[in-house]
């Protein structure tokens, strides 16, 4: 702040004497000017007056209060980053069961799993490389539940992520202008990893298979990472019955590493603790 001269100090005391204070505010005698109570910090400041003589004394900000602001701002940041998370769940994972596959939620039973963690916490690498995962294997070997993870995983760490299906995509699609279709498969790009789960469920009609051609296309020229599941094998990804299926795999092999799921099948296991659960209690004597 500037020197405070006889004649400034004359300005102060004029000034306040019409000033109100707050109740945590006084006016300090060595330079008359507001301070505050808690901190001592100023709460007033003297400039001189832009192109004509002259000063003004305006009000300032003291340290406490400067403090109280970035908390204030530290805690709305927070609030707001926990709604946006909260918005994109919801978005991204469009079936309530996917709220789920969280790794708090995996048994320990498969070893697989560690990857699924090792891709979330290389993630920012594999969205500069653009790397995704190609998760193949039999139906219940925890393919899903894999990808679920890693989605739900990167959405608490406020990662864009959709995860969804051909067969949902192609039913929204259904019904759609071709330019509303093409808004709406490029609106994936919204989304830094795009997970498809179940990928050869769908049921292969040319129009399918050119809309799934687009999503896949488009993913891959956006040039971000996608992981796909399916219960199709590597080797009739690689020996495409026709061109149109090619078209698709080629670009998916390309860009996505393959992991064989080819453990157990925990579906078949879960079931069978849910009979088993199930016979307990309607075998279990009531004494
Ligand atoms: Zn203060």
């Amino acid at each position: 702040m500037m020197e405070i001269t006889a004649e400034i100090r004359a300005l102060i005391d004029k000034a306040a004497a019409g000033m109100e204070l707050a109740g945590d505010e006084y006016i300090d005698p060595a330079d008359g000017l507001i301070h505050c109570k808690k901190c001592g910090g100023q709460r007033q400041t003297v400039v001189p007056c832009f192109g004509k003589p002259g000063y003004f004394m305006p009000r300032c900000i003291c340290q406490c209060q400067r403090e109280a602001e970035e908390q204030r701002k530290a805690a709305e940041e927070r609030q707001r980053r926990m709604e946006r998370i909260k918005r994109r769940k919801a978005q991204g994972l469009q079936d309530r069961y996917l709220y789920d596959y969280t790794f708090a939620n995996d048994n320990g039973q498969n070893p697989l799993m560690d990857k699924a963690r090792a891709y979330v916490e290389n993630w920012k690498e594999a969205y500069r490389n653009n790397t995704g995962l190609l998760l193949f294997g039999d139906v219940g070997t925890g393919k899903s539940f894999f990808a679920g993870c890693i989605a739900n995983a990167l959405l608490d760490r406020d990662v864009p992520v959709l995860m969804t299906n051909f067969p949902t995509i192609l039913n929204r699609l259904t019904g759609m202008f071709s330019e509303d279709r093409a808004d709406f498969i490029a609106s994936f790009d919204e989304y830094d990893l795009l997970i498809i789960d179940d990928l050869g469920v769908e049921r292969s009609t040319e129009y399918a298979m050119e809309q799934m051609f687009f999503v896949i296309d488009s993913r891959y020229r956006s040039r971000r990472p996608m992981i796909i599941t399916t219960n199709l094998k590597l080797s009739e990804l690689k020996n495409p019955p026709d061109l149109a299926h090619a078209r698709i795999y080629d670009r998916i092999l390309e860009r996505c590493a393959p992991i064989l799921f080819d453990g157990k099948n925990f579906r078949e296991e879960n079931a069978g603790a849910t009979r088993q659960a199930a016979k307990d209690i309607v075998n279990s004597k009531q004494d």
